[in-house]
């Protein structure tokens, strides 16, 4: 399934290096999905990527005290990944999210 313009998505905020900050799960709403172009596309196509992953979004970020946007973004749905995009815990059937907590009692 590939993201669309409108939809809700997580971003996952970057923590800092020291620690101070952890990655949190950010709602964010696509604004762009752009497909995967040129040598990306070749990668994606040889690598046998995932349909969502073939593309690059725009993101508007809704953070707790302030809306950020950011562009050319990755899905990364192992959430390792700070700057990355991942489909919501409740919509997965993914044994609960390490930052946000969601999913955790599904079984
Ligand atoms: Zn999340
Ligand atoms: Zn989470």
């Amino acid at each position: 399934m590939n993201p669309k313009v409108g939809q809700i998505v997580h971003y996952l905020s970057y923590g800092t290096p020291g620690g101070e900050y952890t990655s949190q799960c950010r709602a964010a709403i696509v604004t762009e999905v752009v497909p995967l172009e040129g040598n990306d596309a070749a990668q994606a196509e040889i690598e046998n990527w995932d349909e969502d992953q073939r593309c690059r979004v725009s993101l508007a970020v809704l953070n707790p005290s302030g809306l950020f946007f950011d562009t050319q973004l990755w899905q990364d749905e192992s959430r390792t990944r700070g700057g990355s995009w991942h489909w919501p815990e409740d919509s997965t059937d993914t044994s609960g999210c390490p930052h946000c907590g969601r999913g955790e009692t599904r079984s």
